[in-house]
């Protein structure tokens, strides 16, 4: 047996059930030994029956003494068992398994888990989990381990074809570390085998421990590998600094940049003065003025003679940006064009545009300066690839995604980092209120108050897919005709992404020149898009997002010193909902929401991980400053001792073999 055998060449694992694994991520050997459990029921407490009590979660072993199946009037099968395990009875109940009344006739020795309940005078333990007494015992009797599974492919058969594969397989794992690693440090074998079936808590947390080490380990060998690459590269020449003409442009911008903006463009003037180029990325909360940051290091960039691309996610940032940087460059003689799906400049000083930037019809030469907005958007192939239009460019990064500090050193410990933690002055916090179904028409109310007086509102549809489908475009189209009946005396604007890309720059400028006071949109309006006279952000099934999209949401409105709103309806009134909504009210900052988020819902959803595939985490917790740390020091040590690892030659085939996503150079 080989570790990277696909798992459809294993007996009974046919195309079907290939198929189901797939869905899953599970292609091969290694990857099902890798599929984690989420978590474990605790069925190690083995007592009799005569000593049980109602409620308690238990193992008991005995016999089937009987089991017969109930057709119910609603058409349920029950399947009903007595249990005897020599010292007292009780009852079994399944609900439509039909099967088990053949797969355990009377007389079957099993051992059962479940929790005990009382049923009139009789205790009885309903969809016991159970297996017949031969061989190991898997699936009861023990910490059991659930998995994350799929139609067809549950936790039993996990666990049974891990079971059986893990001793195959044993032989062929390679720890690659374990001379580096302390006593505190299960062997991986042993991690392995205990993640999928622990002896206890205590090794179950050591195996959790070891594996998480090694997710973050590897994301820190991929960095620090890339950040030693990166270095060795050079610019044609180190830029020149100009700095009369830059703190001339500063002086003439229409209001005066925040300590934090000053400090931002000078960590990248810095950068730009040396002979490696800079790659940096700027993180700084929505509405916290990096376009403008952007704005002065690309007039440094025409200074020195060179050209910039600036890449956005959406074809609407674009055409902002475009307009914003025309505003502030055009009148120094630099001439700022777009470049998009639906509409293509020829060659300018600076280029802004979406992913079409990436074609190899843009003549693009001279490039200086390569920038990316809102870079959580993009994969790490269309970042690299974008930057290799030119043979060492300097590399700026954005992003408006709260990050707490330790975990971008982690995800992006390739990256330099700059902060922009202060927004401009006057900004007023937004006031945010959950509102429930009861008061709507209050708030209708209070939106038509605001339109009147001459100010904007967004209406945000909830998020039915990660990425826009037909169905949130349909959605969006029906909260449209909805409001048009409520609100008939005003002007309604439509967006999503579905839109051609003429209609929805349409559709945004309408509403920038107060053509429509109502903009109804799906969540596109989250990336950048800047609309100063917009006061109220009204968002319909705020459940459905996580609490830092809905913070970015939120910034789309309070940008120009008018005290604005933020109305969060809810499709549920759940009270663990609502709870989680309210965080909006009281909090404002991004980065506690986002670490809100995080506890709720893990870090891979919270930073996009999973979507963008840059990591594959699956245990490790990001924010695990110890696991960090010391992760990072033993990555830092390998490259030192073998800069090519030639000494590690798992490590080199995993880094090279791309699984772990690492940009090519
Ligand atoms: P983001 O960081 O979310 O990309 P933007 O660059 O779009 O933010 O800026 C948001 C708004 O704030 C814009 O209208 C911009 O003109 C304005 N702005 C930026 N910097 C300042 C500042 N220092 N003082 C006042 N307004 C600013
Ligand atoms: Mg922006």
């Amino acid at each position: 047996m080989e570790f990277s055998r696909p798992l459809s060449h294993l007996v009974g694992i046919g195309p079907t059930i290939a198929k189901r694994l797939e869905l899953l991520g599970l292609f091969t050997v290694e990857d099902l030994v890798h599929h984690y459990p989420f978590r474990y029921d605790d069925f190690s407490k083995s007592t009799q029956l005569n000593e049980v009590k109602v409620g308690e979660v238990v193992t008991l072993t005995g016999e089937i003494w009987s089991i017969k199946n109930v057709y119910t009037r609603s058409r349920k099968t029950l399947t009903q068992a007595i249990f005897n395990d020599g010292t007292s009875s009780l009852e079994l109940v399944w609900f439509n398994q039909s099967w088990l009344a053949k797969n355990l006739p009377a007389g079957s020795r099993v051992q059962i888990s479940g929790k005990v309940s009382r049923k009139g005078s009789k205790l009885s333990i309903l969809q016991p989990t159970w297996e017949k007494l031969a061989g190991v015992l898997l699936h009861t009797g023990r910490l059991v381990p659930i998995y994350p599974e799929t139609f067809g492919i549950n936790s039993k058969w996990l666990r049974q074809k891990i079971n059986y594969l893990f001793p195959l397989i044993e032989s062929e794992i390679i720890d690659p570390l374990s001379s580096h690693l302390s006593a505190d440090f299960l062997d991986l074998t042993s991690a392995l085998q205990q993640i999928h079936f622990p002896d206890n808590f205590a090794t179950l947390n050591k195996a959790k421990k070891r594996l998480s080490f090694d997710e973050l380990f590897d994301i820190q060998l991929a960095t620090q590998y890339q950040r030693l690459t990166w270095q060795k590269k050079t610019v044609v020449n180190p830029w020149k600094i100009f700095g009369k003409k830059l703190t001339e442009f500063i002086h003439n911008l229409p209001f005066q940049l925040t300590n934090a903006q000053q400090r931002v463009i000078k960590e990248i003037v810095e950068d730009l003065q040396k002979s490696t180029p800079m790659n940096r990325l700027v993180q700084g909360e929505v509405g916290s003025g990096k376009t403008v940051v952007a704005a002065v290091i690309i007039y440094l960039a025409h200074l020195n003679g060179f050209k910039t691309l600036l890449m956005t996610p959406t074809e609407i940032l674009a055409f902002q940006h475009y307009a914003t940087l025309s505003k502030l460059l055009k009148p120094l003689g630099i001439n700022v064009t777009i470049y998009t799906g639906s509409k293509k400049e020829r060659e300018g000083d600076i280029v802004v545009g979406t992913h079409a930037l990436l074609s190899d019809k843009l003549q693009a030469d001279n490039i200086g300066l390569v920038i990316v907005d809102e870079q959580q958007r993009f994969g790490v192939e269309q970042r690299t690839k974008l930057r290799n239009r030119s043979s060492s460019p300097h590399f700026l990064t954005m992003t408006a995604t709260p990050i707490p500090r330790t975990v971008a050193l982690t995800l992006y410990g390739d990256l330099d980092l700059s902060i922009i933690d202060e927004l401009p002055k006057g900004r007023k916090i937004v006031q945010t209120h959950f509102v429930p179904s009861k008061k709507r028409l209050d708030a209708y109310k209070f939106i038509a108050d605001h339109l009147k007086v001459g100010e904007q509102v967004y209406v945000v549809t909830p998020l039915i897919e990660a990425s826009e489908t037909n169905q949130s475009a349909k959605a969006v189209k029906v909260e449209f005709e909805k409001l048009k009946k409520i609100l008939p005396q005003f002007n309604l604007g439509l967006l999503h992404g579905k839109l051609k890309s003429a209609d929805k720059q349409q559709a945004l400028d309408n509403f920038k020149s107060k053509k429509t006071h109502l903009l109804v949109s799906t969540s596109v309006v989250e990336v950048g898009v800047d609309v100063p006279n917009a006061t109220i952000m009204v968002i319909e099934g705020s459940e459905r997002f996580g609490l830092a999209q809905l913070h970015q949401l939120r910034g789309r409105v309070g940008r120009a010193g008018i005290q604005s709103f933020c109305l969060l309806f809810t499709e549920s009134e759940e009270p663990q909902l609502v709870s989680r909504i309210k965080n909006l009210e009281t909090i404002h900052d991004g980065l506690k929401l986002a670490e809100i988020d995080l506890q709720i819902r893990g870090s891979g959803e919270i930073y996009g991980i999973r979507q963008s595939g840059r990591w594959n985490l699956k245990i490790a917790d990001l924010s695990d400053k110890e696991l960090a740390e010391q992760s990072k020091i033993l990555a830092v040590k390998i490259l030192a001792e073998s800069p090519n690892l030639d000494k590690y030659p798992q490590l080199k085939a995993k880094l090279s073999s791309g699984l772990l996503i690492i940009a090519p150079d």
